[in-house]
């Protein structure tokens, strides 16, 4: 009997789409599904007239596979993942490959690395974006473990992964956690895109009052230009011309304003404090989703703590491009913090992440690939040591140029009212990192006085510490 050479477990959206995308590119499958009805369903349906071949149990499943045997995991993160490889753990052979393709925590990643080589298995942790729609077609794949185990399936994974100009997207990132930590920075930073792409909309629409069919010509004609041309503005302008069958209305505005979340957002940031890196924007993107979900409290507050709301009462086509600027600006910022937060992850985990490389894979297939990232791609080319983005000649100028219409920007929201939390925190970091003093030898001082924690002065070297109530 011929063996298929390559495994899928977890038959929900992602699992059923990659096994599809597999078996179309030449490799022939076997799948598995704790439910069973779901096989059934998968095999009567999508599988049909393929070379797919379904098990009903482990032992079956693999079975059916060529050894060493490459098993994908398709499931929800967390305990289920523990959960099926302790199942598999004694029906594989030495040698044998395991790939976690969820959204698990990079931790976790390590650990089961740790639990699986030794005992002669391979193991591979593996981000994957794109959606459904990407896991089909081509998407963004984060492989993460030790590189000998990832070149058994570069094969595969390069002929599955999106295709851009300049290669698949897909490389080896790194040991261990190292490509679900990537695929999680990569999630951050599409909170942050998305809050900044919610923050021009809020704009656009509530201080200067423009109707839906504008908002599709904005984020379309944004869409055409080199600096936003992405798939989040290009889906945006898509949202603003749907109308909803039942009412009439523009659907967006029938939804309700209240974001899920499912954990990628707060792991980046909750990494990045742990690193002691700043990524404010980012995590302005996080909490914007928090303060959304208190929908009721928030119609309670609206009634009783009043504000400014109003119009935007200078020229509107140039406040309009302002906004397009302030966006730009603020998406530079964004990517500066991820790109900081993973060069500082690469050092303290020893990933040895190649940052133009990551850029490169995030080109096609994921959720965040946008034109933008040839030029990061680019800067960490020229200087893989490079600092920070703000400082690559790509960026540099550009900001400068544009600052003046993002101050406006984050201004005039003040004084309207408006939030803009991503817009400023942006800002913020931009006007923190371009300063050569801060306040904090104010910051200093207090701690020193309540709690003789030292201070470093600027005309000597050494700590001090001050008796500063004795000072007359
Ligand atoms: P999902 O809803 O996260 O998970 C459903 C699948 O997990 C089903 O096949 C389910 O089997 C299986 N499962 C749950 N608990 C299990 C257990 N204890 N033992 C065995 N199987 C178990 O599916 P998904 O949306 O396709 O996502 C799969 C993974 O990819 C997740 O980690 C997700 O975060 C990640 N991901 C998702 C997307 C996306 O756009 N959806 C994008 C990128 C990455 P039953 O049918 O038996 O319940």
């Amino acid at each position: 009997m011929t063996q298929q050479s390559f495994g899928v477990i977890g038959l929900a959206v992602m699992g059923e789409n990659l096994a599809l995308n597999v078996e179309r590119n030449g490799f022939p499958i076997a799948v598995y599904n704790r439910t069973p009805e779901k096989t059934d369903a998968f095999m009567h349906t999508r599988a049909q007239g393929k070379n797919v071949k379904a098990a009903y149990s482990l032992e079956e499943f693999v079975g059916l596979l060529e050894r060493p045997r490459k098993i994908l995991i398709m499931v929800k993160a967390g305990a289920p993942v523990d959960a099926v490889i302790d199942q598999l753990k004694p029906l594989l052979d030495e040698g044998d490959i395991i790939i976690d393709g969820g959204n698990s925590l990079y931790d976790d990643t390590a650990r089961r690395t740790r639990a699986l080589e030794p005992a002669g298995f391979r193991f591979i942790g593996m981000g994957v974006s794109g959606g459904e729609e990407g896991a089909l077609n081509g998407p963004s794949l984060m492989p993460g473990g030790t590189k000998s185990s990832y070149e058994y399936l570069e094969p595969i994974l390069t002929k599955i992964a999106a295709q851009v100009e300049d290669g698949p997207c897909v490389t080896y990132v790194g040991p261990g956690g190292a490509g679900h930590y990537v695929k999680m920075v990569h999630n951050g930073i599409e909170y942050g895109d998305m809050q900044l792409i919610a923050e021009a909309y809020d704009l656009l629409r509530n201080t200067l009052h423009l109707d839906h069919n504008r908002l599709h010509e904005i984020f379309a004609e944004w869409n055409t230009t080199e600096e936003l041309n992405s798939f989040l503005i290009e889906i945006t302008a898509d949202i603003f011309r749907y109308i909803d069958p039942d009412t009439k209305q523009p659907l967006v505005d029938m939804i309700l304003d209240a974001a899920g979340q499912k954990g990628t957002g707060r792991w980046t940031v909750q990494s990045a404090l742990e690193l002691g890196i700043a990524i404010p924007t980012i995590t302005a993107a996080v909490n914007a989703r928090v303060m959304s979900s208190f929908k009721e409290e928030r119609v309670a507050a609206s009634q009783a703590l009043t504000g400014p709301t109003g119009k935007y009462e200078g020229d509107a086509e140039a406040f309009i491009n302002m906004i397009r600027d302030a966006l730009y600006c603020s998406k530079i910022c964004s990517y500066a913090q991820g790109m900081a937060q993973l060069a500082a992850a690469s050092k303290v985990y020893s990933y040895n992440l190649n940052l133009s490389e990551m850029a490169r894979i995030w080109k096609g297939g994921c959720i965040i690939r946008a034109g933008f990232l040839g030029k990061i791609q680019h800067a960490y080319q020229e200087d893989p040591n490079l600092l920070n983005l703000l400082l690559a000649p790509e960026f540099k100028q550009t900001i400068l140029d544009r600052q003046n219409a993002w101050r406006e920007v984050v201004a005039s929201a003040a004084k309207l009212g408006v939030p803009v939390p991503a817009f400023s925190a942006s800002l913020d970091y931009f006007d923190s990192y371009r300063r050569d003093r801060l306040p904090q030898n104010l910051t200093q001082a207090q701690r020193d006085y309540f709690g003789a924690h030292t201070y470093a002065r600027v005309d000597k070297e050494g700590a001090f510490h001050t008796e500063w109530t004795k000072l007359d």
